[in-house]
């Protein structure tokens, strides 16, 4: 997507000039000339795809840029995940990326504003994926390492390299459980622990020393060796998508917990019953949340790629179309 008019991409899926990139995910950052991040997902896209040419802005510190006014605040996805509010000709527009309203351990807490144009994502956008409290996941999480431990078996817990590991390491690093986790999530860690967030309990895999804890890996690694040799375990996969009845088949998983980075049905909702839009579009979802927004009563349809500019207000229509997906 493109706003119009100031050259600035959001989270363009190709090469471009200049961009906006919400987080570090590789759906959401591909390499560009230069982007516009904040600090965090900087050193996270640093980690992930090298130097690039990169003007940093922080949360809630709006600054004009190529003839907007532009400001970036947290989506409660990971640690530094942004939305973007672009104002232009008196029209606020947001682009949400990937976000919840849930608090967790390791980003920082959601913000939402008012706007005239919400982009919004809507991966869990049926009524079918209500997570359950916060609490209980994380019962159900600890109760599965107890027993696993309790039965002298090593438990072996998948979670994405950024974002839900560094979050996992924490509730169960903090609850006391020793946990030995995959390179992949500890470098990402490091990003983490420069921005002030400590991690206890977590040490460095070695295939010899996994007596009495928790291993922790990519789901990428469910095939591997270095799981399949490990002779007792039994495994959890942390995902929002524990809710659909085939998960457990699906991730290889003896259990799946809906711990998820994504905001569930309701918040979804939620979310644009605050922001009070008057367009919506939706990315990444399911066509019913756009006819759940309509029943709503907003003015909702998704994002196609050939979805025509949208103009907005008089003014607006008689002077430019505030943006375009070109
Ligand atoms: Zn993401």
């Amino acid at each position: 997507m493109r706003i119009q008019g100031t050259d600035l991409w959001l989270d363009a899926n190709r090469k471009k000039d200049f961009c906006f990139v919400s987080h570090a995910h590789i759906d959401h950052a591909k390499r560009h000339k230069k982007i516009l991040a904040t600090p965090q997902t900087a050193k996270f896209y640093q980690h992930r795809l090298g130097e690039t040419e990169t003007r940093i802005l922080e949360f809630n510190q709006p600054k004009r840029i190529k003839g907007a006014k532009v400001e970036l605040f947290p989506s409660g996805h990971i640690l530094g995940a942004s939305q973007i509010l672009v104002e232009k000709g008196g029209v606020r527009m947001v682009y949400t990326g990937d976000f919840k309203l849930r608090g967790c351990l390791t980003a920082e807490r959601i913000q939402i504003k008012k706007c005239d144009i919400l982009i919004m994502e809507s991966t869990f956008g049926l009524p079918d994926y209500v997570f359950p409290p916060r609490k209980e996941i994380i019962k159900k999480l600890t109760g599965f390492v107890k027993k696993t431990l309790s039965q002298n078996q090593t438990p072996v817990v998948l979670a994405y390299s950024l974002g839900k590991a560094q979050e996992a390491m924490k509730i169960l690093g903090n609850l006391g459980f020793k946990l030995s986790v995959h390179s992949s999530i500890l470098k990402l860690a490091s990003v983490y622990q420069r921005f002030g967030i400590k991690f206890k309990n977590c040490y460095r895999y070695y295939s010899r020393d996994l007596k009495g804890k928790v291993l922790l890996t990519p789901p990428w690694l469910r095939n591997s060796k270095m799981i399949n040799n490990i002779p007792k375990k039994r495994i959890a996969m942390l995902t929002g998508w524990a809710l659909d009845p085939g998960a457990k088949g699906t991730y290889g998983a003896d259990e799946v917990i809906p711990l998820s980075d994504h905001a569930d049905f309701w918040e979804l909702t939620q979310y644009v019953k605050k922001a009070s839009p008057q367009k919506i579009y939706t990315l990444h979802g399911f066509t019913e949340f756009v006819s759940h927004l309509r029943a709503l009563g907003y003015d909702a349809e998704r994002l196609e790629p050939k979805a025509k500019p949208y103009k907005l207000g008089k003014e607006l229509l008689s002077n430019y179309d505030l943006f375009s997906n070109l």
